[in-house]
């Protein structure tokens, strides 16, 4: 089985190719337009949708040395997501499926970061069912209990920001470019992560709150910089661990108390923040730490790609879950 799948929810354009569960390529074209905005620009993201989209895709078949008439069927990103990147995306996928007479999938962009530990890859275990997913992205926050492949339930999420908008509006209030997640991570990793201490936000249950730390952390550096103006850049590493660490804390508290609410101890990451540094290390500590087994994902499936909605894409293949060109694309839609 041959799937191609096409990603378009935000504002990376992405495409890739699966042979079953086996990534055959797996092409991502970043728009680095949004960065002299600090924040993504809808309108601007799918005016570059509609530029990438199909050199993207010529790229994954490419480089999966297939052709399209090779394809079994084409799976695409419904949502949740921006509307105008999401209906580029959806527009060429029923094209295609029609042109090629072949099935059309449709995938939920969240199931797909949880899923994408389902990828068949060298090094790398598949979680057993029933596990706990924690994703954490750019506009998610949630503990998911997985029961199996389609039977998810979100027993805890953010109340507010989400982590990754918690990394990029940190590095925002220091001065670094969007999106600034990456950017912590990195002088995080140079810095000492008890340098400055950051109240936790109390939020009863499985539920999570970032906003507060945003204000906790503006008002403390503004109160410095008054001190001193170069505050920032002296202590911008130590700053960095000092906020990741807090961050980092408020997960593993929260996965601790999911752990011992559902007595489930296999726990799996996934979304753009999986990709920090700091947080796989920590959960890979929680194996001998607390007896967990965590799963990670492969770095290049963490932060918005084509090759997670391709493994879902085979998911649904397999049961033909399929539609009709008359599905619609949706900005907002529940696990
Ligand atoms: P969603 O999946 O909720 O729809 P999205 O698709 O926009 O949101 P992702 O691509 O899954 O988001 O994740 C992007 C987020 O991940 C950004 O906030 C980015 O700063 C953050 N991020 C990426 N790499 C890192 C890192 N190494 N450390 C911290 N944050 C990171
Ligand atoms: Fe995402």
């Amino acid at each position: 089985v041959f799937i191609l799948a096409i990603e378009s929810s935000c504002d990376d354009t992405a495409a890739a190719v699966l042979e079953n569960d086996k990534v055959r390529s797996n092409v991502v074209a970043n728009q680095l337009i949004h960065q002299e905005f600090g924040g993504v620009v809808p309108e601007l993201a799918s005016r570059a949708h509609q530029q990438n989209i199909v050199p993207v895709i010529d790229a994954a078949l490419k480089k999966a040395n297939i052709s399209k008439e090779d394809l079994s069927a084409i799976a695409f990103t419904q949502g949740p997501g921006l509307m105008g990147s999401l209906l580029v995306g959806s527009s060429f996928a029923k094209s295609l499926s029609l042109a090629l007479d072949v099935p059309l999938i449709a995938v939920n962009h969240m199931q797909a970061h949880i899923l994408a530990h389902f990828i068949d890859e060298e090094n790398f275990d598949k979680p057993d069912f029933p596990f706990l997913a924690l994703t954490i992205s750019g506009g998610h926050t949630q503990i998911v209990k997985v029961s199996n492949y389609f039977e998810m339930e979100v027993i805890g999420e953010t109340t507010d920001d989400a982590v990754g908008e918690a990394f990029d509006k940190s590095a925002k209030i220091l001065g670094l470019p969007y999106p600034g997640g990456p950017l912590v991570d990195k002088y995080a990793q140079l810095g000492n992560p008890k340098a400055f201490a950051f109240t936790k936000p109390k939020v009863p249950g499985l539920d999570f709150s970032f906003s507060g730390l945003k204000t906790a952390i503006l008002y403390f550096i503004q109160k410095e910089v008054a001190k001193n103006p170069e505050f920032i850049t002296e202590n911008l590493n130590d700053i960095c661990a000092s906020i990741q660490h807090t961050i980092i804390e408020i997960l593993m508290d929260k996965l601790k108390l999911a752990v011992k609410e559902t007595g489930i101890n296999r726990i799996a990451i996934g979304g753009g923040v999986s990709a920090n540094s700091g947080i796989r290390k920590t959960l890979k500590e929680a194996e001998s730490k607390y007896g967990w087994k965590t799963f990670i994902p492969k770095f290049e499936y963490t932060t918005d790609n084509a090759a997670m909605i391709g493994i879902v894409g085979y998911q649904k293949f397999l049961i033909e879950n399929f539609e009709n060109s008359s599905v619609v694309s949706k900005a907002r839609i529940a696990l």
